[in-house]
């Protein structure tokens, strides 16, 4: 098979040598940085050759083929080389990809990914033998090797899709497009949507795309792109024909004049993105035929994933939440909105150029108090100085839940949801989610 380098030894790059070498690749790894423990044993145990806090180039430069992990930016000087040496680069899905014939439902988007390809996968592994893959769990490479599922649900971010060839879900998901990650894309946005756009590139019309038609990023794109894939759009405003909406508290959802409703109202999942959420996901399981007894009740018994929007405890009536994922403006957007009561909003963090002037009109409805949790709070300081009564700013999440807890009042809510990146404090979202929640429980 040739020889096959895999440059980074984290989940997806140690599940691609696993998988490679099981395939009959002569595998390497190697990684700039240090490979955790547990990995390095994997290979180990293996007699997969590696290296890390380094990379040598005479043992990359030979390669047959190359897995980048996607946190590698295309820009660093080894990738360039490699490129130079026409040597072929791919991610971890379109590696694992052409090891099986599974049916392959892609979930990609600015936000959503996550809760979204959870919640699919929630729904069909009721009826389905299925596997969840692509930054949660166990790699997609790894699952194809040990587990061989005849489904995968695979949540893809911009930078798996970007080194893809063949690469082609049978139903691709985008949940949304909002400016993310633009550091990576020469600070072009349309780079970033292109790349979004790349999940439906190898689809035909036997293939289907299912989108938010209320998002203007994705339907100005496909008036200008227009793609092979069968579109099945869903909106929480306009009637679809072919797809998903939303009429009072109903979702409906037509495939082939085959149309199913179903109720929102015993979703445990608050605000109207868990509605958009619910649509992708029961349009998904729709389509591969799961009974409509089967969706309703597993979209209803879904209590959401950890971090996005996670309910805590209530203490003194009042209730804390836990949305440490949202690492950007939009995700705040539709926290503050689901908020239904004076809130109390722990904000801040790494701030990748935010602008806030989206939210003004929840501060002043809902938000009673701003806590500014970051090493910088200049920016947040000045911008919501002037709206609420009460701002301050620690560097602390214990000092942080302690003041909300002196600030809120029986009925408030206490936020976390800081639109901002973490690493200035912590050491990524888990970690300032998980320190939230200890916070809390010791108050
Ligand atoms: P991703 O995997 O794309 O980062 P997550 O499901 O982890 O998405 O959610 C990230 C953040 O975005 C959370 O704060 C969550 O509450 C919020 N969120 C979830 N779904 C949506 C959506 N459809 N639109 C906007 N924000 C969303």
């Amino acid at each position: 098979m040739g020889r096959l380098v895999v440059l980074g030894g984290g989940e997806s790059g140690v599940g691609t040598a696993l998988l490679g070498k099981e395939k009959g690749f002569d595998v390497f790894v190697s990684d700039k940085g240090k490979i955790k423990e547990k990995y390095k044993q994997v290979l180990i145990h293996n007699a997969i050759e590696w290296e890390d806090e380094m990379h040598t180039e005479l043992k990359i430069l030979n390669a047959d083929l190359v897995m980048k992990s996607p946190g590698i930016p295309d820009k660093v000087p080894l990738i360039k080389r490699i490129r130079e040496r026409g040597i072929k680069i791919v991610s971890e899905i379109e590696f694992a990809s052409t090891f099986t014939d599974a049916t392959i439902i892609g979930i990609t988007g600015s936000n959503g990914k996550t809760t979204t390809a959870t919640w699919t996968h929630h729904i069909l592994k009721e009826a389905l033998h299925v596997g969840l893959a692509g930054n949660i769990g166990d790699s997609f490479a790894k699952q194809v090797l040990e587990e061989d599922y005849k489904n995968y649900v695979l949540e893809i971010s911009s930078f798996q899709l970007d080194d893809i060839i063949d690469f082609k879900p049978k139903i691709a998901v985008i949940t949304n497009i909002t400016p993310d990650h633009l550091d990576r894309y020469n600070y072009e946005f349309q780079n970033y949507i292109d790349s979004k756009f790349r999940i439906a590139m190898n689809q035909t019309k036997d293939d289907y795309l299912i989108y938010d038609a209320d998002d203007e990023v994705i339907t100005n794109h496909l008036k200008q792109h227009p793609v092979q894939s069968t579109l099945l759009p869903f909106s929480l405003t306009t009637p679809i024909e072919n797809g998903a909406y939303l009429e009072k508290d109903k979702i409906i959802i037509t495939i082939d004049n085959n149309k199913i409703i179903m109720p929102t109202t015993n979703l445990k999942l608050e605000g109207l993105h868990n509605t958009k959420n619910a649509m992708a996901a029961s349009t998904v399981a729709h389509l591969l035929k799961i009974r409509k007894q089967t969706i309703r009740e597993s979209l209803e018994n879904f209590h959401g994933v950890e971090h996005r929007l996670e309910q805590v405890l209530k203490i003194n009536k009042v209730q804390y939440i836990n949305d440490s994922k949202a690492t950007n403006v939009n995700a705040t957007y539709y926290a503050l909105e689901s908020m239904d009561a004076p809130t109390v909003w722990i904000v801040g963090g790494e701030d990748k150029g935010n602008n806030y002037a989206e939210l003004f009109p929840f501060i002043n409805e809902k938000v009673k108090a701003i806590i500014c949790l970051g090493v910088d709070n200049e920016m947040l300081l000045h911008t919501f100085g002037n709206m609420v009564d009460i701002i301050v700013e620690t560097q602390f999440m214990s000092e942080a839940v302690k003041i909300a807890y002196k600030v809120a009042e029986a009925g408030d809510n206490v936020l976390l949801s800081p639109a901002c990146a973490s690493f200035d404090l912590f050491e990524n979202y888990e970690d300032r989610g998980r320190q939230f929640k200890n916070a809390v429980r010791n108050l």
